[in-house]
């Protein structure tokens, strides 16, 4: 099986990325989120390990592909994982990826991610942080070992400030966790200021497992969410869906703030496409397709 695969295997009818290769230096993810759904099919989930000669393979690999396709980093392992302060597979893999003028999405929910800043500003690069929440207290028992929102928030502004374009996700949106208008306001209001352009919503998608997690760790909104998932939503692919009515309603309020602050803006998965705003949902349109100069017209 080679490293660079296309995005999506599983050809979701929800899914309206444009084409694009999936990449991930690492298998499994340190981050231990909650609501994480690659405990449904990856063995060990939580533990991060560096694929196999991942540098030889995916050198070879970026000989053959078509390197005008971007790639995204990463979609079923966060780039940025404990493992990688030590040992720089990521950092060389967008060393790679810079050598061989390939255009790549860097998804990521921390902060070491600009300590690569050097390699991403001369790269056709963009960046994209995922925030859940700006409240401490709950980014640590849903999202238990990435970084705290506010380094996050760090992270955007410094990859802005040096050029790199940086969207946002807010993902997943949990009814009754971070769902309520002020934090969702907030939230988009301090991504503004942080410097992103724009932002990519998408609610919560329920999967066994995720969500045997999730009302285990909050027992009080499991009538709630097992009443909107298994009762009111419906079952889209692999997932459990809110009802529509929500879904509309929570991406409809974030895009008005993220319109508000003058982001472009997208729903993930959602069925939700007429509300976009942007070029692409993922964000793979901020991609330069050249270094320097798009950098510099960007910023401008
Ligand atoms: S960062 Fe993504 S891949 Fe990693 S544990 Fe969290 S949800 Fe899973």
């Amino acid at each position: 099986m080679g490293v660079i695969g296309p995005f999506d295997p599983w050809s979701s009818k929800m899914c309206t990325c444009p084409k694009k290769y999936s990449l991930s230096p690492y298998t499994g993810c340190s981050h231990r989120c909650l609501y994480c759904y690659i405990t449904s099919y990856i063995s060990n989930p939580f533990e991060a390990r560096p694929k196999k000669e991942f540098l030889k393979r995916l050198t070879y690999e970026l000989e053959r592909i078509d390197r005008r396709v971007p790639i995204c980093m990463a979609s079923s392992s966060d780039p940025y994982v404990h493992i990688e302060s030590k040992l720089g597979l990521t950092r060389n893999t967008i060393r790679l990826l810079k050598e061989y003028s390939a255009r790549f999405l860097v998804v990521t929910k921390s902060d070491l991610i600009t300590r690569d800043i050097d390699i991403l500003k001369t790269s056709m690069a963009a960046a994209s942080i995922t925030i859940t929440t700006l409240d401490d207290h709950h980014s640590k028992i849903l999202e238990p070992a990435a970084p705290k929102p506010v380094k996050r928030l760090k992270a955007i502004e410094m990859l802005s400030q040096h050029g790199i374009p940086c969207s946002a996700r807010i993902d997943p949106i949990i009814p009754g966790l971070n769902s309520d208008d002020k934090s969702l306001s907030d939230l988009v209001r301090r991504l503004a200021e942080a410097g992103a352009r724009h932002v990519t919503a998408s609610t919560y998608k329920a999967r066994e497992d995720s969500f045997r997690r999730l009302t285990q760790t909050f027992p009080k909104l499991e009538k709630s969410l097992y009443e909107l998932y298994y009762k009111k939503g419906s079952r889209i692919g692999r997932a459990l869906y809110l009802p529509m009515n929500l879904r509309l309603k929570l991406i409809l309020k974030v895009k008005t703030e993220v319109e508000k602050h003058g982001m472009s803006f997208a729903s993930c998965r959602e069925g939700l496409s007429r509300l976009q705003s942007s070029e692409s949902c993922d964000s793979t349109h901020m991609i330069p397709n050249k270094t320097s100069s798009i950098k510099r017209s960007y910023l401008l």
